[in-house]
């Protein structure tokens, strides 16, 4: 009876030894099993017996308040958005469309949603070419006739083929939001100018991320988020924010504006000025040919 007694705890003695081994051992690092879901188990006892089932825990329901009303996470009741059927993305040589939603401002041969700034109701003062609109030296900048506050903007542009002049000389123009935050358009391929004025800048005011610029004379896109800024008691409540896409990659994320992007001198800037809810598209004639084509917005809430 003794020898059994002593053969059963040297038994139990090796079975700790060797699973302690084994919890320090080379295996130690080894993933543990996935663990079976408790519900997914068959509750028994170490006889191999059912047990009693484990009392079911109380279903947790959160609550979300949102603009269409109060809804349980993941309530099927809660509305859905509505349904947008996507545009086609423009290529080389094959321009693109605009989703459901969208305002097209210039879809390759329509110029009437445009004006010029200097006379608007004189003529349209540029170049209405086969499939895109291009720059007319002193004609002047042009404008939507609608007026966009916070929006989404697609914009494509090509700056000339063959290249002329340097710096801030070579094919420059710029889109305007509310007539007066400028996103700069240059010919950045090569072209060293001041980097708070290349492509893709918040001009004067925030350098692109990354020069994501094609070659002169190709054709390039502009994805902008645009959220407007509001004025109180003459004085700007709630700053300009800008995400830019160019070319599909982020040159400007979320970024603050401090104050207008327009000129009045090499080291200057103007500050914000007061202005309406809603302002034209604008875009730059800054002396040099430059095409647009494929302009597309799509207004959102603030
Ligand atoms: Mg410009």
């Amino acid at each position: 009876m003794k020898m059994v007694r002593t053969a059963i705890l040297s038994l139990g003695f090796i079975v700790l030894l060797s699973s302690m081994t084994s919890c320090a051992g080379p295996n130690a690092a080894k993933k543990p099993e996935a663990k079976v879901p408790e519900a997914a188990s068959t509750p028994s006892t170490s006889s191999g017996q059912a047990s009693a089932p484990q009392a079911k825990k109380p279903e947790i329901i959160q609550w979300v308040e949102t603009e269409t009303g109060k809804w349980m996470v993941h309530d099927t009741n809660r509305p859905l958005p509505p349904v947008v059927t996507p545009g086609e993305a423009s290529c080389y040589d094959k321009v693109g469309t605009a989703p459901s939603d969208a305002i097209v401002l210039f879809d390759g041969n329509d110029a009437s949603k445009w004006e010029g700034v200097k006379n608007p109701k004189a003529a349209f003062p540029w170049t209405v070419g086969e499939g895109y609109l291009e720059t007319v030296k002193d004609a002047g900048f042009i404008r939507s006739k609608q007026k966009f506050g916070s929006c989404q903007l697609h914009i494509e542009f090509a700056t000339p083929e063959k290249v002329m002049g340097s710096s801030q000389g070579r094919g420059n123009s710029g889109i305007f939001l509310m007539e007066t935050y400028e996103v700069q358009v240059l010919d950045s391929y090569n072209n060293r100018t001041y980097a708070d004025g290349q492509c893709g800048a918040l001009y004067g005011r925030n350098v692109p991320l990354v020069n994501v610029c094609r070659k002169p004379g190709e054709w390039q896109t502009y994805d902008v988020l645009f959220h407007r800024p509001t004025f109180k008691d003459g004085k700007v409540d709630r700053k300009v924010r800008f995400t830019i896409f160019q070319n599909g990659v982020l040159i400007q994320d979320n970024v603050e504006l401090q104050g207008g992007t327009n000129w009045i001198g090499q080291h200057a800037l103007t500050d914000y000025v007061p202005h309406g809810d809603k302002g034209s598209l604008s875009l730059q004639d800054h002396g040099n040919p430059v095409k647009f084509r494929n302009i597309w917005v799509r207004e959102l809430k603030d």
